[in-house]
């Protein structure tokens, strides 16, 4: 262990804590993810006795006193050495209150302090003190659970749960990530308690959320937030897509199971998170859209809209930002299924066009999001889906080379319009303007200066207009 602590980070704490008589430990997730040889540079040092006094010391030694950040009401202190960040606390012991997910905190042992810890990977630490620098306390047997790959709370989960519920989404979050599985005690024990998370606020779950997102197999990860029965709490909505029901012997899919499929296809294409987010939302207006048509069966019309008009609200209540990348997530589960309408039909320029001029830059994402929507189990209908997705792409590639569709600006524009026809701001402009752009993408006329003013002129005479300037 010892040639692993090489940083000169641990040297100084080390000698320092001598000097002041304190006690000093690394702990909690770089202990685990260095047994794991995950690269972190994230360090917590546990004191027993003042953190901020240790870290303090650390600075002067270092010649970085100006470095150091002193949060006084936490009791924590910070230090950078390049790109590693050093936090430093006092060994503490905690209460809780039912209400409440912050606990009374008094100081307290290094086992104290481990007693409160989430996990028992995440309750393992090494000693920077001179008589046994570099030894391994590992009161939990978090080390066998890291060889074991098993998340298990060190006290009784139920405890440990209730106390902070958050812990349950961690759990969640820790065993997507690193692929561990859930002690079946802690995970009946989180069912018993989900309803707590209720304590707990929307964007701290959301931060465990989200990390469960950017996994490599988020699908997968978030149903365990299904069947733990967290999800219902925070996320309703998407709750809400569980399930089949069957009439007349006719069943439609389950529609959570098939959004975390089609999040998983997607994540194997991308690592972004608001893409993600548009597969995990794509049909989230399904339970509202639904429909028993006994000729044709179980059907959803209408699901993209609605969904499109959902995000707003989902993203206002998760406390997910209402920027840009809520609008983006609108607008992709909006276009979802025009890819794939596109590929069963006969596909004509004018309708690679209008996806074109409606999808923007964002086209090739909307293409990665139809294409892992196709979770058919029918393998020559994913292979029919497949070739005809191949015949769009090929078709949107010759379109934009030449239509350069991508982010249209209309070759003559409003103020175009308005000094050829000597006009304000009115209805008139509107018209014409629509009509050129209808043009364009109809194919009646190519997406150019020329012709276009031609149209503005002749659209300009049906409405009684007159030209009183002839500069192009
Ligand atoms: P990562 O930084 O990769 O998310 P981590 O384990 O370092 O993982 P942090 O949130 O940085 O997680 O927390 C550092 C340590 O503090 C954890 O390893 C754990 O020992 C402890 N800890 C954090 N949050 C909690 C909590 N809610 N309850 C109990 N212990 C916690
Ligand atoms: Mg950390």
């Amino acid at each position: 262990m010892k040639e692993k602590l090489s940083h000169p980070v641990f040297k100084l704490v080390s000698e320092a804590s001598c000097e002041l008589g304190f006690p000093a430990y690394v702990i909690g997730g770089w202990v685990r993810d260095l047994l794991l040889k995950r690269d972190s540079k994230d360090i917590d040092i546990v004191v027993v006795g003042s953190g901020i006094d240790l870290a303090a010391r650390v600075a002067e030694k270092a010649g970085k006193t100006g470095k150091l950040k002193v949060f006084k009401n936490f009791g924590t202190a910070m230090l950078r050495f390049d790109d590693w960040e050093v936090e430093f606390v006092g060994a503490r012991r905690e209460s809780y209150r039912l209400h409440s997910r912050k606990p009374i905190v008094e100081d307290g042992s290094l086992a104290d302090d481990m007693n409160r810890r989430d996990f028992t990977i995440n309750a393992m630490a090494i000693s920077l003190n001179k008589d046994d620098f570099g030894s391994l306390f590992d009161p939990f047997k978090g080390q066998k659970d890291l060889l074991e790959k098993r998340i298990r709370t060190p006290l009784d989960p139920d405890l440990t749960y209730s106390d902070d519920p958050l812990r349950m989404m961690r759990a969640l979050r820790f065993s997507a990530q690193l692929n561990f599985e859930i002690d079946p005690d802690s995970f009946e024990a989180i069912k018993r308690y989900a309803h707590r998370i209720k304590i707990v606020s929307i964007e701290r779950i959301m931060d465990e959320f989200n990390k469960i997102l950017l996994t490599p197999k988020p699908g997968q990860g978030i149903l365990k937030v299904h069947q733990s029965e967290l999800l219902k709490h925070f996320f309703p909505e998407l709750e809400a897509l569980k399930g089949v029901e069957v009439i007349n012997g006719k069943a439609h899919k389950d529609n959570l199971l098939h959004t975390l499929k089609v999040l998983d296809n997607l994540a194997a294409n991308t690592d972004d998170l608001w893409l993600r987010w548009a597969a995990l939302l794509h049909d989230i207006a399904k339970p509202l859209t639904k429909r028993f048509d006994p000729e044709v069966g179980w059907t959803f019309h209408g699901h993209e809209f609605l969904g499109s008009k959902m995000v707003p609200n989902i993203f206002r209540s998760l406390k997910l930002p209402l920027n840009e990348k809520m609008k983006y997530v609108k607008k992709l589960v909006l276009l979802h299924l025009r890819p794939i309408v596109l590929s069963e039909s006969i596909v004509t320029d004018s309708a690679v066009r209008r996806l074109l001029f409606e999808a923007g830059d964002d086209i090739d994402d909307l293409m990665l999001l139809c294409e892992a929507d196709i979770t058919s189990g029918n393998a020559a209908k994913v292979k029919r889906y497949l070739q005809n997705f191949e015949v769009v792409r090929l078709k949107l590639k010759e379109i934009e080379e030449k239509d350069r569709l991508r982010n249209w600006q209309p070759p003559v524009t409003g103020d175009d319009i308005m000094q050829t026809f000597g006009l304000k701001p009115c209805r008139e402009v509107g018209i014409i303007k629509t009509a050129i752009r209808e043009a364009i993408l109809e194919g009646t006329i190519p997406n150019e200066r020329e012709p276009a003013w031609k149209l503005m002129l002749s659209e300009g005479k049906k409405l009684g207009l007159s030209p009183v300037s002839t500069t192009k």
